[in-house]
């Protein structure tokens, strides 16, 4: 292994001062950049931040002038080739090579949007096609997103020098924050632009047209892939999830892929039998009620309910019969229904209050 010293060209003694000197100068020499393809130079250029990262901190330098070596002369030496060696630039170069650009500007997926969308119970078992408006943030045409007015650039942020963090040493560590000065982005808008007011972005409200597949519930997700907010610095953008919620039907109820409904039948109906015309989604359909039909008893109907989303096949109708009892009678259908009554054996006259006075005074046992 080379001597650090050696690698820079300077003496033992150096100063601080001298060695970052000598380090520029070297590092502009055989920066990659300059010599692309070279592999002396990449090589020349890995040993110069080698000798640099241990040399230029103290506690390493110390523990190298003593050893011989930087093994164990502190946490990060290991690293130098990863993280560290942008970090070394942007202490010593800013913005020079772009390194620290490089971090802020990375490309960044757009936010995922989320729009809740509101159908029909038929909608959602036919289908539908539904145009909706979406606000959502997009980049300010106006200054393309810098947030300065057109010609009035940002200005570097004199903080941090336009790398947007700032570094602070912290025992063996050495850590790096966010400049608050200008928020990570290392720059300062001094005219804001009208249109975004320095934002860079604007609402606007865009039209979509959602297709929405036959068979969809409440709560069911549509994913609108690209269609939520613009990525950043060329990122993709993000996503738009539609989030169905099914109206309240007057007649159905939707449970599964089934749908009920209620169906009020006579008493004579429901003795007797009779054939039903019944509301289904597709308009009507005949069901028949056998002789002898008790209250509460449900008919299924195969196939009448909601499609199976992305599957085959349709639920079920399902019809729930109530036996309806009439409020107000003729005195033909009274007469009619007490004679009915006697000969079922029953006394029609006797009113449920009076069976009950009889059950409490024990006339019943
Ligand atoms: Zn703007
Ligand atoms: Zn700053």
């Amino acid at each position: 292994m080379r001597d650090y010293y050696e690698i820079l060209g300077v003496p033992r003694n150096a100063t601080e001062a001298e060695l970052k000197k000598a380090f520029r100068t070297l590092a502009l020499k055989y920066h990659p950049d300059r010599n692309t393809g070279s592999k002396e130079s990449e090589e020349k250029f890995k040993e110069i931040n080698e000798a640099y990262s241990v040399l230029s901190d103290s506690e390493k330098r110390a523990h190298y002038d003593r050893f011989g070596s930087a093994e164990g002369a502190g946490a990060g030496f290991g690293a130098f080739t990863g993280a560290g060696f942008g970090d070394i630039f942007e202490d010593i170069f800013g913005d020079f090579f772009g390194f620290s650009g490089q971090r802020r500007t990375r490309p960044a997926r757009g936010n995922d949007l989320r729009y809740d969308l509101e159908i029909t119970l038929e909608e959602s078992a036919f289908g539908a096609e539904k145009q909706i408006e979406v606000p959502r943030w997009e980049t300010c045409s106006m200054c393309n997103g810098s947030g300065s007015k057109p010609g009035k650039g940002p200005v570097t942020c004199s903080h941090c020098k336009g790398t947007g963090h700032v570094r602070f040493q912290q025992g063996f560590f050495s850590v790096s924050r966010s400049c608050g000065a200008c928020h990570g982005t290392g720059k300062i808008i001094t005219d804001p632009c009208t249109a975004c007011k320095g934002n860079g972005k604007v609402k606007n409200v865009r039209s979509i047209l959602v297709k929405v597949p036959a068979g969809v519930d409440s709560g069911s997700r549509l994913r609108m892939s690209g269609e939520g907010e613009p990525g950043a610095h060329g990122g993709p953008p993000g996503d738009l999830y539609i989030i169905i919620d099914i109206k309240e039907h007057v007649v159905f109820m939707r449970r599964g892929n089934d749908i009920y409904c209620a169906m009020s039948i006579t008493f004579p109906q429901a003795v007797l039998g009779a054939e039903m015309e019944v509301p289904t989604l597709e308009g009507t359909a005949n069901l028949k009620i056998p002789p002898g039909t008790p209250s509460g008893k449900a008919f299924h109907m195969k196939g009448k309910g909601i499609p199976r989303l992305g599957g085959h096949g349709k639920g079920d109708e399902v019809v729930v019969v109530n036996i309806e009892v009439p409020k107000h009678i003729t005195p033909r259908q009274r007469e009619l229904l007490e004679e009915f009554a006697q000969i079922n054996g029953e006394k029609a006259s006797r009113t449920f209050k009076e069976k009950l006075k009889d059950i409490f005074s024990g006339a019943e046992k």
